[in-house]
């Protein structure tokens, strides 16, 4: 939300020592993936936010718990063999969760000019690709030279799908996709259902720009913070004991 400040992510060792700044109130939860347990910090303001507000921290629990997922994958014997310029598993519609789509929006729009434009072109020309008569596009219009345009932003489901087969299965989408016990975009959508009241089906990616014009309104709708951020951790700790 404009002018509110961002939810601050703790390290372990920060999240013990510093003390929260005042307005915020330091939340934490402990998620077991495989043999780890990984301790998620976060500083919350203490006041009302957007749900895209909480996104950059949902990236952040979806990184770690790849990367852990990763480690285990490495240990029994079947590291993940995805490499810059591998692109298959892009070659697909995308769906993401509802407050994934609203923060796509403000990220594209923190984009220098040039970027932004390109952004906004490849998601309006998808969307009109999609509308027109014939097969819908088959690869993710964010796919620019074999790399991901939005790649520090991209949303969970592609910062979860990792092949540990060789990289010629992917071709033929035959590949062995990494376990990953919590889908943090799962979680997002349930955590998004919770806050309205309402049942949150997943939007394509390539009609996010309408999807969130049509939407406005959702977009602005606010919650108190620290509430928010409970009700996710609530809702992933759940999934990682259901995982075990
Ligand atoms: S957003 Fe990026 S990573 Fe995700 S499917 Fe599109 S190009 Fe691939």
């Amino acid at each position: 939300m404009k002018g509110t400040p961002a939810v601050q992510i703790m390290g372990d060792a920060e999240g013990s020592r510093v003390l929260p700044s005042v307005g915020f109130v330091r939340l934490s939860v402990d998620l077991p993936v495989f043999d780890e347990t990984l301790r998620i910090v976060a500083d919350v303001p203490d006041q009302r936010l957007q749900m895209s507000d909480v996104i950059p921290l949902a990236y952040h629990i979806c990184d770690r718990i790849v990367a852990a997922s990763a480690r285990h994958s490495q240990a029994v014997g079947e590291p993940a063999s995805c490499r810059k310029g591998c692109s298959a598993c892009c070659e697909q519609p995308v769906l993401i969760s509802v407050p994934e789509a609203f923060r796509l929006i403000t990220d594209i729009g923190s984009l220098p000019d040039d970027r932004k434009r390109r952004v906004n072109t490849a998601l309006a020309d998808a969307e009109k690709r999609t509308a027109a008569p014939g097969p819908p596009p088959n690869a993710c219009s964010l796919l620019a030279e074999q790399a991901c345009s939005i790649y520090a932003f991209r949303p969970c489901v592609c910062r979860t799908f990792l092949a540990t087969s060789p990289p010629k299965l992917c071709d033929t989408h035959d590949a062995r996709i990494m376990p990953v016990p919590i889908a943090v975009s799962s979680a997002l959508g349930l955590w998004a259902a919770e806050l309205e009241d309402d049942t949150s089906a997943p939007v394509l990616m390539s009609g996010t720009l309408s999807w969130c014009d049509d939407n406005h309104a959702r977009s602005q709708r606010t919650w108190p913070g620290p509430q928010m951020v409970r009700q996710l951790f609530d809702i992933l700790s759940k999934m990682a004991l259901e995982a075990r």
